[in-house]
C-alpha cells in the first residue's frame, strides 16, 4: 500500500534558530528514510514537500487548496495520505481538506509535533510512526492523528498550547468526509472572512466595519446564542444581510453549542438572518465560510451550505 506524505511546515520539521524555531527542509524526509529503515513504519512512502515550508500561521486557504490538489492529483496512485503540519492552523486545515475532497474514498491522516523532530524528546516521532501506521488501516476521510488518538478532521480543535496531547474533537455518526457520487475537488479561494467575538459592552463600530467590508463573517456568540442586542449590533447586522454577507453563528463556549431561540436575547441574531452554527467548532465555521463563498455565488445558496451538515462538523438540525 503506497502512501504520499506531503509536508507542510511546522514544528515537526523545525530547527532552532537565532529567531526561534524555524522550518527546515530534510528534516520529515530524515525521519522518515529512518523509521522505515528501523522497520517502524513499511513503505512505500513518497514524500512531496510543499514549499516554501511554513509556520502554519502564514497558512492561507491556497495552502489548503495546495495540500487538497496534490491529494486529488496523486489519488490514482496512492492508497493514503498523511499530512504533515503546524498545529496552530492544523485544525483549519483539516477542516478544509473535509470540505475540499468531495467522495473521498481515501484516509488522509493530518499530523505534527509540539516539539521539533531535531530536539530531545520530541513527540514528532511518535506522531509520524502512528500517522503512517494508522494511514494503512484507517477508513476514507479526513482524520488528525496526535498525542496517541485519532480524532475527527471536521470537529477537531487545538485545546493546548504546550500538552503532546494538544488537540481534541467532539465525536460524530458521520464519518469526515463530504459524500458525493464521485470523487472531485472544491476548489477553494480567499474571500475577506472576518471573525468577531461579542463580549460585554465590546466596541460595536468593529461589527458594523466588518459588516462593510467581508465576503462573510462568523460571529462568536455567548453560551447556547446570545449576543448585545444593542441597536448598533442590530444595524450591523442588517447591513451585512443587505449586502448579502452571510454571517455565521457559533457558540464561544467549546461545548454544547448553540440553540437560537433558547433566549430573547438572542433575537437579535434570528431577526438579522444569521445563520445557526449549531455545535461547529469556530475552526470549522471559517473554513465553511471560505468554502460557500467560493462554491457558489447565490447568497441564499451560501446560507444553506452553510446551515446543512457537510461532514460531520455539526449536529443536523
Ligand atoms: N507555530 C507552529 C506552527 O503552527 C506550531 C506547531 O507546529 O506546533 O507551524
Amino acid at each position: 500500500m503506497s502512501i504520499l506524505l506531503i509536508h507542510t511546515g511546522g514544528t515537526i520539521g523545525m530547527v532552532q534558530t537565532a529567531q526561534g524555531f524555524a522550518p527546515r527542509t530534510g528534516i520529515v524526509e530524515e525521519a522518515v528514510a529512518d523509521l522505515l529503515a528501523k522497520g517502524e513504519v513499511t513503505g512505500p512512502i513518497e514524500i512531496l514537500r510543499l514549499d516554501p515550508l511554513i509556520d502554519s500561521a502564514q497558512a492561507t486557504p491556497e495552502d489548503w487548496r495546495r495540500v487538497a490538489q496534490s491529494i486529488h492529483d496523486a489519488s490514482g496512485k496512492h492508497e493514503a495520505f498523511v499530512v504533515t503540519h503546524g498545529t496552530d492552523t492544523l485544525a483549519y486545515t483539516a477542516a478544509a481538506l473535509c470540505l475540499a475532497l468531495p467522495g473521498l474514498e481515501k484516509p488522509v491522516i493530518v499530523t505534527g509535533a509540539m516539539l521539533p523532530l531535531t530536539v530531545a524528546g520530541t513527540d514528532g516521532r511518535d506522531n509520524l510512526i502512528a500517522a503512517l501506521n494508522v494511514a494503512r488501516t484507517a477508513g476514507p476521510g479526513v482524520r488528525v492523528q496526535f498525542g496517541g488518538q485519532l480524532l475527527h478532521g471536521a470537529r477537531v480543535r487545538k485545546s493546548h498550547s504546550q500538552a503532546f496531547d494538544a488537540f481534541e474533537a467532539a465525536t460524530s455518526d458521520q464519518p469526515p468526509l463530504m459524500p458525493a457520487e464521485s470523487f472531485g475537488l472544491n476548489a477553494v479561494q480567499r474571500h475577506k472572512v472576518g471573525i468577531l467575538s461579542v463580549a460585554p459592552g465590546c466596541c460595536m463600530a468593529l461589527f458594523a466595519a466588518a459588516a462593510e467590508v467581508c465576503d462573510g463573517l462568523v460571529l462568536r456568540c455567548f453560551g447556547s446564542g446570545t449576543a448585545p442586542d444593542t441597536p448598533e449590533m442590530r444595524a450591523a447586522l442588517q447591513a451585512a444581510c443587505a449586502r448579502e454577507v452571510p454571517v455565521l453563528a457559533v457558540s464561544q463556549c467549546p461545548e454544547g453549542g448553540m440553540r437560537l431561540g433558547t433566549y430573547a436575547a438572542g433575537q437579535v441574531l434570528q431577526d438579522t438572518g444569521v445563520v445557526d452554527g449549531r455545535d461547529m467548532s469556530p475552526e470549522m465555521a471559517f473554513a465553511k465560510m471560505q468554502f460557500a463563498l467560493s462554491l457558489t455565488p447565490d447568497f441564499e445558496a451560501r446560507r444553506d451550505f452553510l446551515a446543512t451538515p457537510q461532514c460531520g462538523e455539526m449536529l443536523a438540525p
